[in-house]
Parts: C-alpha cells; sequence; structure tokens
C-alpha cells in the first residue's frame, strides 16, 4: 500500500474542487441562520453509550456501522456516526432548555463516521450539515425545517429532488402497529436475518430493498391505517403548512428511515440522478429521545443533510456553482528590489481587503505569468528595476493583456477602480 493514500471509504477534499463543499455547506446553513438557528459544535467523538442508547441498539449504525473503540484510560468511546444525539446531550448538559425559551434551535455542520462498504456516495468519513429543534411539539416546528431543507436545495440550483413524508406514529399507537406488524411478518417465509428483525426493528423490514422481501410484503398492516386521532390530525397540520408553503411532497407510506428515535414526522430528501445512494438528507421528529438519553421529556425534530450526496447531486443535475476566483490580483515581481517592494504592496492590498497573491519562489517571468492566470485573477501586478526607478508598477489586465503604469503609492486605490 502506498503511504500517500487515504483509508478505505475516505477522500480528500482539494481545490479547487473543495470550494463547492464549502458553497454547499453555506447554502444549507444560511437558510438555518436566517431563521433563528444558533450554531453548536460538539466533539468528534461522545461516549459508546450516548450513541448505543440515543440512535438504538437495533440499528445498522450502533450494531455494524460504528467506529467504536476503548481509549488508553479505559473509557468506551465512538466516533460519531450522526449528529443528533450529541447535539441533544450538549443541549441537556449545558441546560440550554431550561432558559425558558423553547423551542432551542441550533444548527451544526461536520464530519460523520461510519463503517460502511464503500461505494459511490456511502463513504466511511462523510459531511452532513444538521438542523435540530428542541424542546416543542408543534407541526409548524416539522414545516419549518422541511421548507428550509427546501430553501437550501433550490438555492444551490438543485431542482430533481423529492421529498417523502410520513408519520410513525407515536408511545400511543406506534406499539399497537408494531404488534399488529410482527404478527403479519412472522407468518411470512423469510431469512433468518429478517426474522430477526421482526423482533427488534420490525418497521424496517418495511424498507427492505430487496425485491423478494418486498414480494411478500404486500398486504402488510399500514401504519397510517393506525395512527391515532392527534397523530392524525398533527400530520394533517404538516401536510397543509407544506402545501401553503408552495412545498411539494410525496406521502410515503412505507418510509421509516434508520434510527430507532422517529415519532411521528419523518422525511427524506431523495435525488432521482444519484443511483441507489439517493437519499441526500432526512430527519424527522424525535419525541421520545431525551428521556431515551436520561434526559426530561422534551419533544424535538430536526435534519441532517449529507454535503458529500448534494455535492454528487449538484454534477448529477449538472449545475456549477457561481463560486468567485479566489485571487483577484497576482503579483509578479522581476528582480529582488521589486520583490521586496511588491510584496509590501501585496500586504497593503490584502489588508485593504483585496485578495492578492504573490509569484513566490523566485520565479521567472514566464513561469510566474502562468502562475497569475492559472490563479484565476482579473489583473497582474508587474514591475522591475526600471519600473521602480520611476515609481510606478505595470498593471496588466489579465484577460485583454493591456498594460498600464501606475504609481507605486496609488496602487489600492487604483486596483480598487480597475477591479470596479
Ligand atoms: P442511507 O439510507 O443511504 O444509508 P441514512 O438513512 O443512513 O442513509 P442518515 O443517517 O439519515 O442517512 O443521514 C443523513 C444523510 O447523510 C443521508 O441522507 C446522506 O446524504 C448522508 N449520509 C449518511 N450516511 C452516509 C455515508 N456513509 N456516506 C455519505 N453520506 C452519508
Ligand atoms: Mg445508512
Amino acid at each position: 500500500m502506498s503511504t500517500f493514500q487515504a483509508p478505505k471509504g475516505t477522500y480528500d477534499l482539494l481545490p479547487p474542487n473543495s470550494a463547492t463543499y464549502l458553497a454547499v455547506r453555506e447554502a444549507i446553513s444560511a437558510p438555518l441562520k436566517n431563521s433563528g438557528y444558533g450554531y453548536i459544535e460538539t466533539p468528534g467523538f461522545e461516549n459508546v453509550e450516548l450513541f448505543a442508547r440515543g440512535v438504538g441498539g437495533s440499528t445498522d449504525i450502533v450494531t455494524k456501522e460504528m467506529y467504536a473503540f476503548e481509549t488508553k484510560g479505559g473509557d468506551q468511546l465512538a466516533l460519531r456516526p450522526e449528529g443528533t444525539a450529541s447535539v441533544l446531550r450538549a443541549a441537556l448538559e449545558a441546560n440550554l432548555h431550561k432558559g425558558g425559551n423553547l423551542p432551542v434551535k441550533l444548527w451544526y455542520s461536520g464530519s460523520y463516521y461510519r463503517y460502511e462498504r464503500p461505494q459511490k456516495g456511502r463513504y466511511r468519513h462523510f459531511s452532513q450539515v444538521g438542523a435540530e429543534a428542541i424542546g416543542a411539539e408543534d407541526p409548524a416546528l416539522d414545516a419549518e425545517l422541511i421548507i428550509l431543507a427546501d430553501q437550501a436545495y433550490r438555492a444551490l440550483g438543485l431542482r430533481d429532488f423529492r421529498i417523502l413524508l410520513n408519520s410513525l406514529g407515536d408511545k400511543e399507537c406506534r406499539p399497537v402497529y408494531r404488534t399488529a406488524l410482527q404478527d403479519f411478518l412472522r407468518g411470512l417465509d423469510l431469512d433468518e436475518d429478517t426474522r430477526r428483525r421482526i423482533d427488534i426493528n420490525p418497521l424496517r423490514v418495511l424498507d427492505d430493498k430487496r425485491e423478494y422481501v418486498q414480494e411478500r410484503l404486500v398486504g402488510a398492516p399500514m401504519l397510517r391505517d393506525y395512527l391515532c386521532e392527534a397523530c392524525k390530525a398533527y400530520h394533517e397540520q404538516v401536510r397543509e403548512l407544506l402545501t401553503a408553503a408552495g412545498v411539494a411532497f410525496e406521502d410515503d407510506v412505507k418510509l421509516v428511515r434508520g434510527l430507532d428515535y422517529y415519532t411521528r414526522t419523518t422525511f427524506e430528501f431523495v435525488h432521482d440522478g444519484l443511483g441507489s445512494q439517493s437519499a441526500v438528507g432526512g430527519g424527522g421528529r424525535y419525541d421520545g429521545l431525551s428521556e431515551m438519553i436520561g434526559g426530561p421529556a422534551l419533544p424535538s425534530v430536526g435534519w441532517a443533510l449529507g454535503v458529500d450526496r448534494t455535492v454528487l447531486a449538484l454534477e448529477a443535475e449538472g449545475v456549477t456553482l457561481d463560486i468567485p476566483a479566489a485571487t483577484a490580483v497576482y503579483a509578479v515581481p522581476l528582480g529582488d528590489e521589486a520583490r521586496r517592494v511588491l510584496f509590501g504592496a501585496v500586504t497593503e492590498l490584502r489588508r485593504a481587503g483585496i485578495a492578492t497573491d504573490f509569484a513566490f519562489g523566485g520565479k521567472g517571468l514566464k513561469n510566474a505569468m502562468k502562475s497569475a492566470n492559472r490563479s484565476g485573477a482579473r489583473l497582474a501586478l508587474v514591475a522591475g528595476e526600471r519600473d521602480l526607478a520611476e515609481g510606478v508598477v505595470q498593471l496588466k489586465d489579465l484577460r485583454s493583456g493591456e498594460q498600464t503604469p501606475v504609481a507605486l503609492d496609488a496602487v489600492v486605490e487604483e486596483i480598487r477602480r480597475a477591479l470596479g
């Protein structure tokens, strides 16, 4: 194995493409920042117990995908596989829910780790931007989050995505349904692994992707028919608010999602250009999670959008983001005295807020101009001994090739004008 190889299932973000990732994170978080969500950052690892309880001991995430390890000091930790449990843990620890200002609305952005079989759109290290609204039961809050994710995707220029929506019921109606579903599933001819699932997480059997399983599921009881009046009314309000906001969605009675903690509203954003890794984001209500990790009752709702898959979705739709060139001005000194003077001008330009770079390493003119062009700069600042003797530098428009001398002490001003 080469020393210069990222671990399996990971990849590096490198310029210039890395700018797209930054822009995606920015685009997803912008509507949140604009809607009362405050930024939160939590550690990359937590006590393994938090995820075992919070994500659920019957989920693939905990049983198969988690990077769990023991530290030298004997602590049982895990790299975070998702964000919600950590954010809720942090909010409870800091007593954010006791400020008398519910819901606590938070957004985050970071790296997540799952030991999965790597393939396109599925990595062992990936990146999410997420949002959580903690401590309020209000269909407008569920709607708000879905609307903000929709707004983010649209702002990025994405069109070929769909919103799948379902309700998973609550602690009144879900157990009744669960039993009915288990009774149905136990009567089916299924493989050993799936049969085991019937006991621990029967709802997950419903969204098994294998055809032979789906064939046998015809006629299975549907949660929709078991929802209690309160859950039905709640769901209807979420649907109405989304419709009123002009956000299209599809009812998907089989949408279960992979985490144990969801109640009532669940949703997924799928993109039709991504093949089998089609989910770009998902979320839902998790009214019981706080109690599951030892906190008070705090009905909450949230989502996480995958940055990696969102970038793939942009590629699939052929959308290129309008990312301004990182460098506006590129300085090319010819000779030692010019180096000293131009480096000073570069510092001055940067302090004036103009994105400027410099031909380091004592390159010759030809190479330096190549670098100037590659940088995307609009202007080059070129100076040799004769220019300095006259107290000027040459300002070269890299598109037209036009070159004009400008007085050394008016460089910032002239460049400002030239850049418009
Ligand atoms: P999937 O069904 O594809 O495994 P998931 O339900 O496990 O997705 P969530 O836990 O809901 O995904 O995470 C939210 C989003 O994070 C996903 O929609 C996806 O965009 C992204 N995501 C999850 N796992 C990965 C991964 N291994 N690699 C890249 N992105 C991921
Ligand atoms: Mg998964």
